[in-house]
């Protein structure tokens, strides 16, 4: 059963520029699918049109059986939080630790006090972070702070991650580091979606690969 389904999606931009032309694709709940491509081939306003960030000029998307294009304000509240999101650049919040970078997405959802501790901790783990929820972004490393954005992005235990261009400011250790922590939550039943241009990380991690050129999809 798909989770997530493209069927004929193109998108033009107001400028004219074509990101995306007739894209089918379908990923199936418990994947681990990388889409691969140059810079400025069109992953990026894939994956926007995944969480309704873009919407596609034609064609169909269906996540987690909804249409993101067709949803407005709390509807698509609902969607996105079923949906984590990590990012090339991290978008941590400078002024906040770790533990509270990572609690932020539950105290917008209402969690209880009680859950957020729950919750807390076992994310921090999973990441490899335990011992620096105190710190501050600006005390970590690249690869630490992006596997903070990780922490944050599934601590609310969405069933799909997008990753966009996760490992883009890391070097090889930590690029395999933050891969290795995708595989882990796809084993745990996560379905995973990864954008990099690192053919050398793709051909390390042995999951399926798509490749975007000039807006078209080819597998
Ligand atoms: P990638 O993620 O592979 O680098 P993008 O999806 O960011 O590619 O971009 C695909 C194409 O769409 C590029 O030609 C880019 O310049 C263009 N593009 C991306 N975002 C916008 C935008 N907001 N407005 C106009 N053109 C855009
Ligand atoms: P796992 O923990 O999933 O068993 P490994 O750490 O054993 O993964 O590595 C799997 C593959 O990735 C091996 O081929 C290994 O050489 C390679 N690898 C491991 N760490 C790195 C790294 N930091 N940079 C590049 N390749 C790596």
């Amino acid at each position: 059963e798909s989770i997530i389904q493209l069927r004929q999606v193109s998108k033009v931009y107001a400028n004219g520029s074509h990101a995306l032309v007739n894209i089918n694709l379908d990923i199936k709940k418990g994947d681990f699918l990388f889409i691969t491509g140059p810079s400025g081939s069109g992953k990026s306003t894939l994956l926007k049109m995944l969480y309704g960030d873009e919407h596609p000029s034609n064609g169909d998307i269906i996540v987690h059986k909804e249409c993101p294009h067709q949803l407005r304000g709390n509807q698509l509240s609902m969607l996105r939080r079923r949906i984590g999101i990590v990012f090339q650049d991290y978008k941590l919040i400078p002024r906040r630790t770790v533990a509270e970078n990572i609690s932020v997405v539950l105290w917008a959802q209402s969690y209880t006090r009680q859950e957020i501790e729950r919750r807390l901790q076992p994310a921090l783990k999973m990441v490899g972070l335990t011992d620096k929820a105190d710190r501050f972004p600006e005390e970590l490393s690249g690869g630490e702070q992006q596997r903070v954005s990780i922490a944050r992005a599934i601590v609310a235990t969405p069933p799909i991650l997008l990753a966009d261009e996760p490992t883009g400011n890391l070097d090889p250790d930590n690029s395999w580091q933050v891969i290795k922590i995708l595989k882990k939550l796809n084993q745990l039943g996560i379905t995973v979606v990864v954008t990099t241009h690192d053919e050398n990380l793709i051909r390390l991690s042995d999951h399926p690969v798509v490749q975007i050129r000039n807006g078209k999809l080819y597998r």
